[in-house]
């Protein structure tokens, strides 16, 4: 028998041999009891954890992984073969995934156990997750406050210490916010690094699989597993995956951050903008040099964002008609009536919004206005923040505008895309982003966002943790 302990880099080893499918009893007692309050968990799966951990349990530790016993969360809109996948949508309600997203397939390689798979936006649209379609997480910080989305689930599974780390989906900052408002780690990858083959597709060119940690070692455990090329994505890419909980092992204040601007730190509430002035100081006791720059217009940056994701996210949810996918309604009897009805049942409002928006700036006559304005938008967005890496190697925002909302608190129209100002910068650009905890503000968990050049995960981490430390 292995007992438990910890490997040099501090992360706790799960025990090994026979008192793993005891320890994965224990982690999924502790799941379901903590559930009652937060609701993270989707489906919470004893049978396929507790035959994980028995098979596990009979490797000789010479063939363990590195993750070997490692119980971890997976969002819903992640294939695991046999368990629901349901990317929150009432649509998909009856469907389960056939096969093993390559993510998952790398986790249960490396030796980790799967408790179950977590809450969301209904697929990934949204800031808060409150609109998937089994109702809101709610977060452990607060349980009457939101816990930020899309990736709430995972994020909540962490922060309340069911599993020490999640997969999440990264599209426009699903990783990142709930990651800050609950005060965990989140990392949004370069694009490329992961494989997104098994992810429900909401927006191709900036879907990221991402991972949520209590500490940036486990974050970089995981993400060593499940960062490198998969010939089933052909937008992963070929490079050579360091191991990035080594990298986390070694926090390094950077000698210059490049911070944005007073200016665009005016929209923050003032304990949010004191919290982040806070940051800033703990950067220059560390020994860092600050820099400031200024980021790209707001409106133009968000509009990009929104125009993009809505115009792939229409094509990309076609396939969700109760034919090819999704339960079937019949309507009048016709095909059209049958597709018509299912959709109009199965979506909610705001993916209904996003599909009609999507249409509306692909269809002719509003493509050249619309869609290739913010396709340049784009372009020039990655120019100017890769221009600014010049000053120094880490870019440095706020993640969130303001605390996490109160679940019964009204939402004006927009209020949330106004919201992700901040991180869909990292997804318009390709750039990888760190949301790292940073103490509090008004008792409610706070946290900043570095952002890296292209494949610099490592270099994230390593200040992540010393800003953290
Ligand atoms: N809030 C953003 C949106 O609704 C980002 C969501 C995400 O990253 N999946 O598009």
């Amino acid at each position: 028998m292995t007992p438990a302990g910890a490997d040099p880099s501090g992360f706790p080893l799960p025990p090994g041999g026979r008192d793993l499918p005891r320890a994965t009893a224990a982690a999924l007692d502790h799941a379901t009891e903590v559930d009652r309050r937060i609701h993270a968990f989707l489906h919470l799966d004893r049978d396929g954890a507790t035959a994980t951990a028995r098979r596990l349990e009979r490797q000789p530790p010479a063939a363990r992984g590195p993750l070997f016993g490692l119980p971890v969360a997976v969002k819903d809109n992640i294939a695991v073969r046999g368990l629901p996948s349901t990317s929150g949508s009432a649509l998909l309600g009856a469907y389960r995934a056939p096969y093993d997203a390559t993510v998952v397939e790398r986790l249960r390689g490396a030796g980790a156990v799967i408790l179950g798979t977590t809450n969301l936006d209904e697929f990934g649209m949204g800031s808060a997750t409150t609109s998937g379609f089994r109702g809101p997480t709610r977060n452990p910080a607060d349980p009457e406050r939101i816990v930020g989305g899309s990736s709430g689930g995972p994020a909540a599974a962490v922060a309340s210490g069911a599993v020490p780390a999640a997969l999440g989906t990264d599209t426009g900052g699903s990783v990142r916010l709930p990651a800050a408002h609950t005060g965990i780690f989140g990392i949004r990858p370069t694009y490329g690094r992961v494989s997104r083959f098994g992810i429900t597709a909401y927006a191709s060119s900036f879907d990221q699989v991402g991972c949520l940690a209590a500490t940036p070692e486990a974050l970089g455990r995981v993400l060593s597993v499940i960062a490198g090329a998969d010939p089933r994505d052909a937008t992963s890419v070929d490079r050579e995956v360091p191991d990035f909980a080594a990298a986390a092992a070694h926090p390094a204040f950077p000698r210059t951050v490049v911070a944005c601007s007073d200016e665009d730190l005016a929209i923050l509430d003032s304990p949010s903008r004191r919290a982040f002035h806070r940051v800033l100081r703990r950067f220059e006791a560390g020994g860092s040099t600050i820099r400031r720059f200024q980021l790209p217009e707001a409106v133009t940056t968000i509009s990009a964002y929104y125009v993009l994701a809505c115009a792939e996210a229409s094509s990309n949810l076609a396939r969700f008609d109760g034919m090819r996918y999704g339960s079937r309604l019949d309507g009048d009897g016709t095909l059209a009536a049958a597709i018509r009805a299912s959709r109009t049942a199965g979506f909610g409002d705001e993916v209904r919004l996003r599909i009609l928006l999507g249409t509306t700036v692909l269809s002719q006559g509003y493509r050249d206005a619309i869609y290739a304005a913010a396709t340049a938008a784009r372009k020039a967005i990655r120019e100017r923040l890769l221009g600014h890496f010049e000053q120094g190697e880490f870019l440095l925002i706020p993640v969130a505008r303001t605390a996490p909302r109160r679940l019964s608190d009204p939402v004006e129209a927009g209020e949330d895309y106004d919201g992700d100002r901040f991180t869909i910068l990292a997804s318009l650009a390709g750039l990888p982003a760190l949301a790292v905890p940073a103490g509090k503000r008004d008792g409610l968990p706070f946290g900043v966002e570095l952002m890296a050049p292209p494949w610099e995960e490592a270099a994230l981490l390593s200040a992540g943790a010393a800003l953290a430390a």
